[in-house]
C-alpha cells in the first residue's frame, strides 16, 4: 500500500501570487484524509478530488491560514448533489462554535449534521480507514497541534504550525517524510520566539528527528522558497523538497 501526499496548499501565514495556504491531502489505500483547510486550499483539492470522497479532517490549530476553507468545504458538502455522511473533523476543541460564529444566522450548530467536530487533545489516536493518526502538541499561539500519519508501514510527520522544540523532536522522530514549517529565515532575525521555525531551524529538527525526507512548507509568501531549503540544507543533509501547490509525493 502506498501512502500520496498532495500539497493543497504551501503558502504560509497568507497566501501569495499563484500559493494559497495550508492544506495537505494524504491518501492510502482509498482513504483521504484532509490536514488542514487553509484559506484558498479548497480550489486546489478539487483539482483532485470530489470533496464528497474526503473521509476525515484534521485541523492542527484554528488561525485562518489552516481553517478558513472549513467553511467552503462545509457548503460543498451541504450543497452536494450526492447525500453526505458527517465528515469527521478532528480539532481543538471550541473549533465548532468558534467557526460557527463566522456563519451567523444559520447559529452555533451551523455545521450539523455536515460536519462532526471531534475534540483533540495530546497524544490522540485514531484511525481513518487505513491511516492511523496520533496527535501531539506543539509549541504556538493557541492550542496547536502536529500529527503523525502512519499506514503500510510508512509514515508521514506534520508539525503544523510549530516552534523548534526537543518535544517537537521526539513527536517527529523517524518519520519517512516530515512536512515541516519553515515559515522564516534566519537573516531576519530578531524573530519572535515560539511560533514558527526558520529553514534552518526545520533542517535541525528533521537531523536531530532522523526523519527520511524533509518537505519545507509553509513559507511565508515574501521569503524565497529555495533560500529557506538552502538553510535547511545546512543542518539536514537528506533529502530536501520545496513544497508546491499541487505538488504530489509518494512516501
Ligand atoms: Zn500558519
Ligand atoms: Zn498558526
Amino acid at each position: 500500500m502506498s501512502v500520496r501526499l498532495t500539497v493543497c496548499g504551501s503558502a504560509g501565514t497568507h497566501p501569495g501570487p499563484g500559493r494559497v495556504c495550508s492544506s495537505y491531502l494524504v491518501t492510502a489505500d482509498g482513504t483521504d484524509l484532509l490536514l488542514d483547510a487553509g484559506n484558498g486550499s479548497l480550489a486546489n483539492l478539487q483539482t483532485v478530488r470530489d470533496v464528497a470522497d474526503l473521509d476525515a479532517v484534521v485541523l492542527s490549530h484554528l488561525h485562518p491560514d489552516h481553517c478558513a476553507d472549513m467553511y467552503g468545504l462545509y457548503y460543498a458538502r451541504r450543497f452536494h448533489r450526492r447525500e453526505q455522511p458527517p465528515l469527521p473533523v478532528h480539532a481543538p476543541a471550541g473549533a465548532a462554535d468558534r467557526l460557527a460564529a463566522l456563519l451567523g444566522d444559520d447559529g452555533p450548530d451551523a455545521f450539523t449534521p455536515w460536519c462532526a467536530f471531534v475534540d483533540l487533545a495530546a497524544g490522540d489516536a485514531f484511525a481513518v480507514g487505513g491511516l492511523d493518526v496520533t496527535a501531539f502538541r506543539v509549541r504556538h499561539p493557541g492550542t496547536a497541534f502536529g500529527a503523525r500519519v502512519a499506514a503500510g508501514g510508512r509514515v508521514l510527520a506534520y508539525t503544523g504550525d510549530a516552534a523548534l522544540t526537543a518535544e517537537l523532536v521526539a513527536a517527529v522522530a523517524g518519520a519517512d517524510l516530515l512536512v515541516a514549517d519553515a515559515t522564516w529565515l534566519e537573516r531576519d532575525r530578531p524573530l519572535l520566539s515560539g511560533i514558527h521555525m526558520t529553514g534552518l531551524e526545520a533542517g535541525r529538527l528533521a537531523a536531530q528527528a532522523r526523519v527520511g525526507r524533509l518537505l519545507v512548507t509553509h513559507v511565508k509568501p515574501s521569503n524565497d522558497p529555495a533560500e529557506v531549503a538552502a538553510e535547511a540544507a545546512r543542518a539536514f543533509d537528506g533529502q530536501i523538497i520545496v513544497a508546491a501547490d499541487r505538488m504530489e509525493l509518494t512516501l
